[in-house]
Order: structure tokens, then C-alpha cells, then sequence
């Protein structure tokens, strides 16, 4: 079976959100056209933050960027967003989240952050993502979204360790870029860690 991930496709993750990915709308037409492909599975997630959560440098008295460790992990603090039930953490429109038969939420714990869609930072707890694939009997998993230096990366990495042929589709994933080379880097790295990096034009050759 093949599975389509879409990552964080959230408004505070578009222009003019909280925690804005700059060319985040560029990528909603390669969404929309993943969607017609005949994938068995339509996987999205959420980051979908207590109030409270220790990722806000707010809840920290400190500046976003700066870090800090938080039970035993480095954190990197970031703006207040995603907020559980705000209309920052809704998907955003522009792309036909009807499609989606699974949402996976992720961040929920307000101790520890999660980028990966698999399971939280500190490898500590699943989301639940790994055993909803595996039910349905998923080899195969294309990953799209938002954004490629952190969750996209991070989730690519999990799902690859995993076992699972795993693709991203470049063009339909865009990146923070607090250092200006960052997702670059992340495609590299995703290579490195066994997964095909792939565009959206070539996607009819590994369907
Ligand atoms: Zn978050």
C-alpha cells in the first residue's frame, strides 16, 4: 500500500501566520495535484500545542531562537502557534483537506516538542502514525509539506529508520531557513538517511 504525509499544512505555518514559512502557499498546488494521485492512504498532521508548551519563548521569558534545554533535550523556542483549537492550528485552505483520512496530532505534551510525525523529540512516545501504516499495510509513503528543515526532515528520518520506501516530494515542501542553506542541507541529509528525494513531475514513475 502506498501512503501519501502531508506535514503541518496549518495557517500559522503560511504567510502571515505565527510561525510563517515565507513561500509556504507556493506548494499548495503541488498538494492539490499529490491528491489526485491513486494513493491507498491520506495521511495529515497537526502540530497541536497545550496553551502552556514549552517550545513558546513566551512561556519561557526568553526571545524566539534562543535555546534552552527542556527535559533533556536541546529546544530551540519558537513563537506562540499552534495552539490546540485556535485558528492557527486549522489546516489552512487552498488545499482539499476533505481528502484526508487520518489526521495525526503532535506536540501534545507540553514537555517535550515533536517535528517528527512518528514519534515526539526525545523518541519517548508515538503519535500513533507508525501503527496506523502498518494496519493498513503501508510499504510505500510520499511525504509533502511543512517544513523541510524540521518536521518534514525529522519525519523522513523516522520513516525511513523504519522500513518504510519513503519519498519526498521537493517541490511540494518548503523550509524555516533560520540559516539560509538549511533545507538544502535537509534534502541531503534525507538522502544520507536512505529516502528518495524526488519532484512532483516524476511522481507518476514511483507510483
Ligand atoms: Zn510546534
Amino acid at each position: 500500500m502506498k501512503a501519501l504525509l502531508l506535514v503541518d499544512l496549518q495557517n500559522d505555518f503560511m504567510p502571515g501566520g505565527a510561525l510563517a514559512v515565507h513561500e509556504g502557499l507556493e506548494i499548495l498546488p503541488v498538494i492539490n495535484d499529490l491528491l489526485q494521485q491513486p494513493f491507498d492512504v491520506i495521511v495529515a498532521t497537526k502540530d497541536w500545542h497545550p496553551k502552556d508548551h514549552g517550545s513558546f519563548a513566551a512561556n519561557q521569558g526568553k526571545q524566539p531562537g534562543d535555546r534552552i534545554m527542556l527535559e533533556g533535550l536541546e529546544q530551540i523556542l519558537w513563537p506562540t502557534h499552534c495552539v490546540q483549537g485556535s485558528q492557527g492550528a486549522e489546516f489552512a485552505p487552498g488545499w482539499d483537506s476533505s481528502k484526508v483520512h487520518k489526521t495525526i496530532y503532535k506536540g501534545t505534551d507540553k514537555n517535550t516538542d515533536s517535528y517528527s510525525t512518528f514519534f515526539d523529540n526525545g523518541h519517548r512516545n508515538s503519535t500513533g502514525l507508525f501503527n496506523y501504516l502498518k494496519e493498513k499495510q503501508v510499504k510505500d509513503i510520499f511525504i509533502a509539506g511543512l517544513a523541510t528543515d524540521y518536521c518534514v526532515k525529522y519525519s523522513v528520518f523516522d520513516a525511513a529508520h523504519l522500513g518504510l520506501n519513503t519519498y519526498v516530494i521537493s517541490d511540494g515542501c518548503r523550509g524555516v531557513n533560520l540559516q539560509p542553506n538549511d533545507s538544502k542541507r535537509a534534502f541531503e541529509e534525507m538522502k544520507q538517511a536512505g529516502a528518495h528525494v524526488i519532484e512532483y513531475k516524476d511522481i507518476s514513475k514511483n507510483l
